[in-house]
């Protein structure tokens, strides 16, 4: 093995162990900032150019586009993280509540503005399903009960063990948590319309309504309770903002930095060796990066009991998603901010994605505008755009070399016949991500977009625990571990770190 060095050393007497945070996502940047705190000296590496992982920023021909996550909910969580460093989140950020938070369009042209104002919510639903008022009224109140459980319970629980599990069990039993969403939202609800608005929040973190547990109602009240926001400047100006604070807080960012290796010795994480061969030791490390590619390509299968290949390669994972970025000369003023535009098919399409792995010849779409909110982030008098169409992950064996340009152009028709009659002549720049690219760029396994799939024998104590089975002083924060893929998800497995990391002092 390569000698051991510590960057930035010879550390002085009583200096403060040394954390290494590999990949700058949100739950590597929130880690970066919740381990400084505690008194680490923390370096984060990253295999990309610049942070952000998912939320990585594109800029191209004078467009801005954010690669990934768009919607911002939980925002306390955020304040959370600025609070511990003694400064105040809305001083760096400028967060906007979105109205609506969505406009739905069904198949047929009819839409649904999903909002957080109950009375508009009521207007709606009197609109496009009179006999399911009450129904309504009661799946909020199932949502309010998988919020308290699956957040305010379950979210931050670290559960490293089977009895973590065992405890919660009782409580998921008593609201019926063992079914899934959709048959959750069906046994309120009848209208098939109003059935797929209430259900298909978990296709934004990669779960499918009819798989994942009913406790993912609690993102309906979640949203209701807290909003749904976007931030000016793009969520580029999130991560911005939080590297920054990392940064106030003495972590160090270092880019094109890609982890090869994770050095482990008698079972404990010694520290890691990069692409380029450099090795840096480490007192403890934590792995941002997706949680599937850290077991089976960063740790020798000899220090992997628990995860092995056999046992990696048998999960399941959660959808791919094709990505279309591009930039308009002119301003479509009657889109909103976000649009999800539903095709012909729900539960076949789904079955489509996530059981058959097949590519199918129809999609739903989500439509992302957010020069709505700010135009700075596109050339003026022009807009910028992006469209995402959940597709299965690279074990359906699409040849996404030769797919891409046929389905970004089906996409482009379909927009064309629906919300932006025209508007391909106005294309000015372009950029397509295919589920090989998050593979390549992202180093995701199977080149999924939410890493393990959120069922339930995948979540919680069945998930990759945040205090890695097999490695002694390695942790795991991301969409991989425990809670799961999102923004709040990830941020929150960085929280679980402040109840199972040794404190720094505790080196001394
Ligand atoms: C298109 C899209 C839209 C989304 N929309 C939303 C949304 O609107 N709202 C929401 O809440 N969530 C959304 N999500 C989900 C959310 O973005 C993710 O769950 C979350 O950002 C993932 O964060 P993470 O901490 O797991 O890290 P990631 O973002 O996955 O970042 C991991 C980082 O690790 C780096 N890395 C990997 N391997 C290595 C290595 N070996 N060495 C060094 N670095 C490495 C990668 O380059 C990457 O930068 C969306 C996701 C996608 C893809």
């Amino acid at each position: 093995m390569n000698s051991v060095v510590t960057p930035g050393s010879g550390l002085q007497t009583g200096a403060s162990p040394h954390a290494i945070v590999i990949g700058s996502g949100f739950g590597g940047l929130a880690a970066a900032i919740r381990l400084s705190v505690r008194g680490y000296r923390v370096t984060v590496l990253e295999k990309l150019d610049a942070p952000g992982g998912r939320a990585y920023v594109f800029r191209q021909d004078g467009f801005t586009f954010d690669a990934g996550p768009t919607i911002i909910t939980a925002p306390f969580l955020l304040d959370e993280l600025w609070t511990l460093c003694g400064r105040k989140f809305s001083d760096d950020v400028d967060l906007r509540a979105m109205k609506p938070f969505f406009r739905l369009r069904f198949d047929d042209g009819d839409t649904f503005d999903y909002t957080g104002d109950p009375e508009q919510m009521r207007a709606e639903i009197r609109r496009i399903a009179p006999d399911d008022l009450n129904g309504y009224e009661q799946f909020l109140e199932a949502s309010a009960t998988a919020y308290r459980l699956g957040y305010e319970q379950m979210g931050d629980m670290p559960f490293t063990k089977i009895t973590d599990m065992l405890k919660v069990i009782p409580e998921m039993l008593k609201m019926q948590g063992l079914r899934s969403l959709h048959s959750l939202v069906r046994a309120h609800v009848k209208s098939p319309k109003l059935q797929t608005v209430l259900s298909f929040h978990p296709l934004l973190i990669g779960g499918n309504p009819y798989s994942v547990t009913a406790v993912y109602a609690l993102i309906s009240h979640l949203e209701q309770k807290h909003g749904v926001h976007s931030a000016m400047g793009g969520t580029g100006a999130l991560v911005d903002a939080m590297v920054s604070l990392m940064q106030s807080q003495g972590a160090v960012l270092r880019c094109n930095s890609e982890v090869d290796e994770i050095l482990v010795e008698r079972g404990e994480a010694q520290g890691v060796r990069l692409a380029s061969g450099e090795v840096l030791h480490a007192d403890v490390v934590v792995s941002n990066a997706d949680a599937a590619w850290t077991y089976r390509h960063l740790i020798k299968p000899e220090h992997r009991k628990h995860w092995t290949d056999r046992k990696i390669e048998r999960s399941s994972f959660s959808s791919g998603l094709f990505v279309w970025y591009f930039g308009t000369d002119k301003r479509y003023e009657d889109v909103p901010q976000h649009s999800v535009l539903l095709g012909p098919r729900y539960k076949g399409l789904l079955d489509d994605i996530f059981k058959k792995h097949h590519l199918a010849d129809d999609f739903s779409l989500y439509l992302h505008r957010p020069t709505e909110l700010d135009p700075s982030l596109a050339p003026e008098g022009c807009d910028t755009f992006y469209v995402l169409a959940p597709v299965p992950h690279l074990e359906s064996g699409t040849d996404w070399e030769a797919h891409a340009e046929p389905f970004r152009l089906a996409i482009q028709k379909r927009l064309e016949e629906t919300v932006l009659p025209g508007f391909s002549e106005h294309v000015k720049t372009s950029l397509v991500m295919t589920p090989l690219d998050f593979q390549s760029r992202l180093l995701a396994f199977r080149g999924c977009a939410f890493s393990f799939e959120p069922k339930l024998t995948q979540s919680a104590w069945f998930r990759p625990h945040n205090v890695s089975e097999d490695v002694k002083g390695l942790y795991l924060v991301g969409a991989g571990t425990h809670p799961g893929a999102g923004i709040p998800g990830v941020i929150t497995s960085a929280k679980v770190l402040d109840q199972v990391i040794p404190h720094a002092h505790s080196y001394a």
